[in-house]
């Protein structure tokens, strides 16, 4: 009788444990946040398909990413035009909830093409559209963006500028500079240079004025607080493998680094952190560069997560923008027997290289005379063709991994398929604290956007009409003249005039000059390349 009591006690016990924690997971039309969050990390590891995932995990003995516990679903990466997306279309999803085209930051396309999708507006083709970002700044939370590539690429910048070309570095960091994010940490120095612009603007200049630049690992590690801007590489920073500690912080690092500084906002922060060049390697079809930054992904997953667990009330999430190279753990093309060999047979060649391919050209000299031995000691690699030493001696320079990643991926037994993206799905991944529901199932790209605007309480659809306000329109109807000011072609000046009242608000910054005096504006004005300028309601209310 006791011991039937004792097991009834047992088993009610268990019951409320299981209870006590419901987790509610749901697709994004179902997800109900009653008490928005305070702080949402998204981590972004550009460009991985799911086999990264596995063939990193055996590459670490078989042991469990700190991602790993937190798969919920699956997200479909189609653009809005094609069923392959390229960064810009894929992060602008995830960032303001709207598909986008090749090449597209943050900005709506020409059509919505796709299966499903609701024909564009076209008034409203390739407007600016609001980042999660901007949406939770207006909201008056603290905001960071941490990245390996340099800060003006496609994945970053979706989250923190807008044009219709991913390629226009000059208009997308200088919106970054205006944008008043308060910790920027990535690489990408020379575009903010003179030297490195086609506008020739110094803004390294203005960055100076309103940051604490940091551009190695101990300077960042001094900053406490306060608004930072890390500059740790020219271009993009190194592979995790290939980086120097001192010179470069790992992705953990910055992460930590950004958590620590951002979490002393009361009102929260968005944090979005990208495995930058995952998708670089996998373009290379160069293996040890993919582990390499995937592993260095999983520990900056891991630093978010300790956050989260610890504060009770911040959502992680991680999902990949798109695939890339079709990486497959075995190739039947380049090794009939990949089926039946035991594990070590694909981890031991990977294990015994110490670079990525990008290291490898570093390591080698100027005249290449010593492939042989580079490529023994740091690419595991003692059996080199004649045609393998000829293709490293003749490679481009900052090609490296394109030619000697796949000589370590065939002797891994790995196969490719391609040297682009891939129109797979990718994994979903979510943590969320105590009462809070999980996105979950297969959803689309976009709802990543919808579900953080949840989460944080905020209003995409409201931010965008508060940023982005066509400015000739606007303007004319508050009975003034427009014009645009090209007399420094590289530096537009949109004009609005009204009696005695003269406003300049200069394109890609957040300023206006009523008669002369300067006004900070919301966001940053974007010119849409086609013939709109979008200003933010905060310009237009200048006028009387
Ligand atoms: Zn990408």
């Amino acid at each position: 009788m006791r011991i039937k009591k004792f097991l009834l006690g047992l088993l009610i016990l268990a019951i409320i444990a299981t209870m006590a924690t419901p987790v509610w997971a749901a697709p994004i039309e179902d997800i109900v946040i009653e008490k928005p969050v305070k702080n949402v990390i998204i981590l972004i590891p550009d460009g991985t398909s799911l086999e990264v995932a596995t063939l990193s995990r055996w590459y670490n003995g078989g042991k469990k990413h700190n991602i790993d516990d937190l798969a919920c679903g699956l997200i479909r990466t189609y653009s809005c035009d094609a069923p392959i997306a390229d960064s810009a279309p894929s992060s602008t999803a995830m960032s303001t909830g709207h598909k986008s085209s090749t090449g597209f930051v943050a900005t709506l396309p020409d059509a919505n093409t796709m299966p499903g999708l609701e024909p564009l507006d076209p008034s409203r083709r390739r407007a600016p559209v609001a980042t999660i970002l901007e949406a939770a700044q207006l909201a008056g939370k603290a905001t960071g963006v941490v990245a390996t590539c340099e800060i003006m690429h496609a994945t970053p910048a979706d989250f923190t500028a807008h044009s219709s070309n991913r390629s226009d570095y000059d208009t997308l960091s200088m919106q970054q500079v205006y944008q008043e994010v308060d910790v920027f940490l990535a690489g990408g120095k020379k575009f903010f240079t003179p030297e490195g612009r086609k506008d020739g603007n110094d803004l390294l200049a203005v960055i100076k004025e309103n940051y604490q630049i940091v551009e190695n690992t101990a300077q960042m590690h001094e900053v406490k607080s306060g608004k930072v801007w890390g500059l740790f590489a020219e271009t993009a920073m190194a592979y995790d493998f290939d980086r120097d500690p001192v010179k470069e912080p790992s992705l953990a690092e910055m992460t930590q680094k950004a958590i620590e500084i951002l979490s002393q906002d009361e009102d929260g922060f968005f944090l979005m952190v990208e495995g930058s060049k995952i998708d670089w390697a996998a373009h290379a079809n160069d293996p040890i560069g993919m582990i390499s930054d995937y592993l260095a992904f999983d520990k900056a997953v891991g630093v978010a997560l300790d956050f989260a667990k610890k504060d009770g009330n911040t959502v992680v999430i991680s999902a990949a923008d798109h695939g890339n190279s079709g990486l497959s753990i075995g190739s039947e093309w380049t090794n009939s027997d990949y089926d039946v060999v035991p594990l070590s047979d694909f981890i031991d060649p990977l294990k015994r290289a110490k670079l990525t391919g990008e290291g490898i050209e570093k390591a080698l000299n100027e005249d290449r005379s010593n492939i042989v031995e580079v490529m023994a000691q740091y690419y595991g690699i003692t059996d080199l063709s004649e045609e393998e030493i000829n293709a490293i001696k003749e490679a481009a320079a900052g090609k490296m991994n394109y030619v000697v990643g796949p000589m370590i991926g065939k002797r891994a037994k790995l196969g490719f398929t391609t040297i682009g993206h891939t129109g797979d799905d990718v994994p979903l991944y979510v943590y969320v604290p105590e009462g809070i529901d999980i996105l979950s199932g297969t959803v689309e790209n976009t709802d990543i956007a919808r579900y953080m605007e949840k989460l944080l309480g905020l209003n995409l659809e409201e931010t965008t009409k508060k940023l982005f306000v066509p400015a000739r329109k606007a303007f004319e109807a508050k009975g003034a003249t427009v014009s645009f000011d090209t007399s420094d072609p590289k530096n537009p000046v949109f004009v609005a005039v009204k009696g005695d009242i003269e406003i300049r608000i200069p394109v890609n910054t957040n300023k206006a000059f009523v008669n002369g005096v300067e006004h900070k504006l919301d966001g940053v004005a974007v010119f849409d390349g086609i013939g709109t300028n979008y200003v933010p309601q905060s310009a237009i209310d200048l006028m009387q």
